[in-house]
């Protein structure tokens, strides 16, 4: 383990490993296989580029997406690691040449694409190279039962198997649940893998749900709070992100956009304009962000509800990953959960499966968007909801997210309660919440008439309740299961299994309701501020500079909570330099002497 610590400290800077690095390095360089289940931005990345540095022989990192190898790739080569990436942003030429140089032994790691694996150049050099180690990241993308499968995954372990010997194999991934877990070790033929699984919680992350009746001021009123500093806005379809990103820069902000329409020269500029922090709002679809490393990122934003809770925490986690404060916040429309809903019954991916496997998915993901849906109407800690969802305990209160805010006072609701049950049975349980609701405010429209619920014994009841307080007390029945909610394309209410004890009056029912007073949207002005201000100003004008004249995005040259340390500590030798966390021997030798000047010089006064 030694190794591991000079490595750790020589090419990143840092002198300590993280919970759950250590288990894994170790286990890997025992030549044991392993898998990791870790957040984004827990720091998988250290736990398969250790190993590799100390291996004899190459590492290939099996890797879904171009822009993650890329940029990773980048981030390895600023730290002095020699890799490369294969995949099909590089020409023919480039990549026989890359071919070429791995097989003059150049490279210590080798990020790969699941289709190159079984190509037949990558496989003659396959043969002939040692391979040690086989990383395999975001694995959780080989099981059907995930949310993000890919066929191509498949082809790993054949890959694996053809290999003369059989390299150390490590599997990664953000959020696997249990059925997920076995599909990797069992797919990709893991031998008794050490596990990993370290806590899920990001305490740097703010969470918040709102329910703006405006979305686009709502929006509006967000990105102005945060000013220059990055952020992401998710939307679920690429004509919203046109939509946003029209309205965002037409009100003024520097937002560019991201989706598969756009071709691909496009998409690749957009986000270099966003990781070069020349557009600081990227509006996207879900295609944007994995293995975007960008670590400051300070806000995420989804426009629209997304499908389930592993891809709202994994594009949620994109936020603060330098471990700098940065807010979570999702804008919710029941027109969220609909489009939602339409996505899963016409979902592409499934068509290649069988009737019956399709039903089941289809199932699996109608389960998985009712969990996200409930996400945003819990009135409990966020956080806590988070982390129940990923099989983590928390005590509740964190703190640091809306729900645990005071904007909330507890309301009886126990007669109200009573009135909503006893509309639903005696309407014979054949009605979803809006119409349940329109009953019991004795609203005058054509369906009520119609189906004369007007003549209802309970029509006109809850007159007096205003109706966001109403839906609010039907949905928080809901959650407590006295009213059950079927399936389907037009939900409804019937009365749960917990519906007697509310209907004989034995148990009083509480709302948590929001506080009618406060409407302030709770996202707290970000604290960039370093004890230096000006000195971090200065130091970040150089880090820009630097980082231009190699086109490298600026926080590739070192994270903002480098330069924050060196306005702390003010080093003045190699020795105070080389302390400060993210400085390895590589970037001293690069920017040592440009960062000890510009802090010399500097005349906090001045
Ligand atoms: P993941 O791939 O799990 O999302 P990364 O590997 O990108 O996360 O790491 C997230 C951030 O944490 C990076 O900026 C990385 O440099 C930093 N990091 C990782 N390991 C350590 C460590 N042992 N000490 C300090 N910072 C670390
Ligand atoms: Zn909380």
């Amino acid at each position: 383990m030694e190794r591991a610590y000079e490595a750790l400290n020589e090419y990143f800077g840092y002198t300590e490993f993280r919970d759950g690095q250590k288990t894994m390095i170790q286990a890997l360089l025992a030549g044991q296989d392993a898998l990791g289940i870790m957040p984004t931005g827990a720091g998988k990345s250290l736990c398969f580029q250790i190993p590799a540095l100390l291996f004899p022989g190459i590492t290939l990192v099996v890797s879904p997406l171009i822009s993650l190898m890329n940029d990773q790739v980048r981030a390895l080569l600023q730290s002095g690691v020699a890799a490369a990436y294969l995949n099909r942003s590089l020409t023919e030429r480039q990549y026989l040449k890359a071919l070429q140089n791995a097989r003059a032994g150049k490279y210590k790691i080798i990020y790969v694409s699941p289709e190159r694996l079984t190509t037949e150049g990558f496989q003659a050099f396959a043969q002939s190279a040692e391979i040690s180690m086989v990383a395999v990241d975001e694995a959780h993308c080989v099981s059907q039962w995930g949310q993000d499968f890919r066929p191509s995954y498949l082809q790993v372990p054949d890959f694996i198997r053809s290999l003369p010997q059989r390299p150390v194999v490590s599997a990664f991934t953000a959020t696997a649940t249990q059925t997920v877990k076995e599909d990797i070790i069992r797919i990709l033929e893991l031998q008794s893998p050490v596990e990993t699984t370290t806590g899920f919680d990001r305490k740097n992350l703010y969470y918040e749900v709102q329910r703006p009746a405006d979305k686009q001021t709502a929006l509006l009123n967000l990105v102005s709070r945060y000013e220059d500093t990055s952020g992401i806005v998710y939307c679920s379809t690429r004509k919203k992100v046109e939509e946003v990103c029209d309205l965002l820069q037409r009100s003024g902000h520097l937002a560019t956009r991201y989706h598969a329409g756009l071709s691909e020269e496009e998409r690749r500029q957009n986000q270099e304009d966003f990781l070069f922090d020349r557009q600081t709002v990227m509006v996207a679809t879900n295609a944007f962000g994995m293995g975007i490393d960008k670590s400051n990122v300070h806000y995420v934003i989804h426009y629209n509800m997304p499908k389930d809770m592993e891809s709202y925490y994994q594009e949620a986690g994109r936020a603060g990953r330098d471990g700098q404060p940065a807010d979570c916040i999702l804008l919710y429309h029941g027109q969220d959960v609909v489009t939602n809903q339409f996505l899963i019954e016409h979902a592409q991916e499934n068509e290649r499966l069988d009737e019956e496997t399709q039903r089941q998915v289809q199932q699996k993901d109608r389960e998985r968007l009712r969990k996200m849906t409930f996400y945003c109407h819990t009135q409990d800690c966020l956080r806590k909801y988070i982390l129940a969802y990923f099989g983590e305990r928390h005590a509740g209160f964190c703190g640091n997210c809306y729900n645990c805010g005071d904007h909330f006072e507890r309301v009886n609701i126990t007669v109200d309660a009573q009135m909503i049950l006893s509309c639903v049975k005696r309407t014979g349980e054949r009605f979803g919440l809006s119409t349940i609701v329109d009953v019991l405010r004795g609203a005058k429209n054509e369906k009520i008439f119609r189906l004369g619920l007007d003549k209802q014994s309970t029509y006109g009841l809850l007159r007096q309740v205003p109706e966001p307080r109403l839906r609010a007390s039907v949905r928080c029945l809901i959650e407590k299961q006295y009213l059950h909610v079927s399936d389907g394309d037009y939900p409804v209410l019937s009365l749960g299994k917990n519906s007697k004890q509310a209907l004989l009056g034995n148990e009083p029912v509480w709302l948590r309701m929001e506080k009618e007073t406060k409407k302030e949207p709770a996202a707290k002005p970000r604290e960039m501020v370093a004890v230096n201000p000006g000195l971090f100003q200065k130091l970040r004008a150089l880090r820009g500079e630097l980082a231009r004249k190699q086109s490298v995005p600026a926080y590739v040259v070192f994270t903002d909570a480098s330069l924050q340390e060196m306005c702390r500590s003010l080093p003045k030798t190699e020795g105070e330099f080389l302390r400060i966390p993210g400085v390895g021997q590589k970037k001293w030798e690069k920017y040592g002497a440009f960062f000890l000047q510009a802090i010399q010089e500097y005349q906090p006064d001045g």
